[in-house]
C-alpha cells in the first residue's frame, strides 16, 4: 500500500476572532508548518507529539504559539523540539523572543546538554528528511525574511507559499514540479486595498491572478490567509479574476491526503 501523507488545517486566517486562528498546519501528526493560535486547538496528547516545527518567517502570527507549545509539552518530553527555518529567521527568535526577557530561552532550559528545543538552521536550496516525507525552503517575497516550504512525499508534493506577494522566483520553481498535487498560497486582502497589500507584501486577487496565470501545471489550488471578515469579498474577487481554475478557501479543521 503506497504511504500517504496528511496535512490538517489547525489555523489558516490571517487574524482571530469568532473562533478563526492564525497559521498552523500540522503535517500527519509530528510536524508543524508555523505554530500561530492554531497550535490551542490540539489536545496535549496531540501537542507532546510534535517533535519537528518549520517556520516560514518570524511574524507573531506565525510563531506566537511555539513559546507556549515548549512551555507546556518540555518536561514531559524525553527529546527537544527541533524548529527548523531560514537562518535569518533563527536570528529573529534567537534575539527577540527567546531572550530571557520576553521568553525565557528553552536552548538551556533545564540544561545545554538536554534542553527542550533545538534550532536547526535551513539554507535556501536545502532540502531536510523527516521519516518519508522531505521539506524543501521556497523562494518567498515578503517584508521579512521568509519561505515557502515543499512537503514531498510517495504520493507527490504540497506546496505552501506562506507569506509572499508576487514572486517569479517562487513560480519558476513551482512551475519545475511534475509532482505536484496540492497549492495552498496566500491571498490576504481584497483588491480595494492592494495599496496595503504592495506594502505589507502580501497577495491580493489580482496579484494571485497573475501569479497562477504564470502556472504552467495545474494543481488544486487552496487559498489561504485572508484577513476575518473579507474572506467571502475576496474569494469573489478571486473567482472573477481566475476563471480558469478552480480555487477553494482553505478551511480550519479541514485535512488534505496526498
Ligand atoms: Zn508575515
Ligand atoms: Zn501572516
Amino acid at each position: 500500500m503506497e504511504r500517504t501523507t496528511r496535512l490538517t488545517v489547525l489555523g489558516c486566517s490571517g487574524g482571530i476572532g469568532s473562533g478563526r486562528h492564525t497559521t498552523c498546519l500540522m503535517i500527519d501528526d509530528d510536524v508543524l508548518i508555523d505554530v500561530g493560535t492554531g497550535v490551542t486547538t490540539l489536545d496535549f496528547g496531540q501537542l507532546l507529539k510534535i517533535d519537528h516545527v518549520f517556520l516560514t518567517h518570524a511574524h507573531l502570527d506565525h510563531v506566537l504559539g511555539l513559546p507556549l507549545l515548549l512551555d507546556s509539552v518540555g518536561d514531559q518530553r524525553t527529546a527537544p523540539v527541533t524548529v527548523h527555518a531560514l537562518p535569518e529567521v533563527l536570528d529573529v527568535l534567537s534575539a527577540h523572543l527567546f531572550n530571557w526577557k520576553l521568553w525565557p530561552d528553552f536552548r538551556e532550559i533545564p540544561d545545554k546538554g538536554a534542553p527542550w528545543l533545538r534550532f536547526e538552521a535551513l539554507a535556501r536550496g536545502e532540502t531536510r528528511t523527516i521519516g518519508a516525507r522531505r521539506f524543501q525552503p521556497l523562494p518567498a517575497h515578503h517584508v521579512v525574511p521568509a519561505c515557502g516550504y515543499r512537503i514531498a512525499a510517495s504520493g507527490g508534493s504540497l506546496v505552501f507559499s506562506g507569506d509572499t506577494t508576487h514572486c517569479p522566483a517562487f513560480v519558476e520553481t513551482v512551475n519545475a514540479m511534475a509532482d505536484l498535487r496540492h497549492l495552498v498560497i496566500e491571498t490576504s486582502f481584497e483588491n480595494a486595498l492592494s495599496d496595503i497589500a504592495r506594502a505589507s507584501r502580501h497577495h491580493w486577487p489580482e496579484s494571485l491572478a497573475a501569479e497562477l496565470d504564470a502556472l504552467k501545471i495545474a494543481p488544486q489550488v487552496w487559498i489561504t490567509h485572508l484577513k476575518p471578515g473579507n474572506e467571502a469579498a475576496i474569494m469573489h474577487e478571486l473567482r472573477a479574476a481566475v476563471p480558469g481554475r478552480e480555487l477553494e478557501a482553505l478551511i480550519q479543521g479541514q485535512t488534505i491526503v496526498w
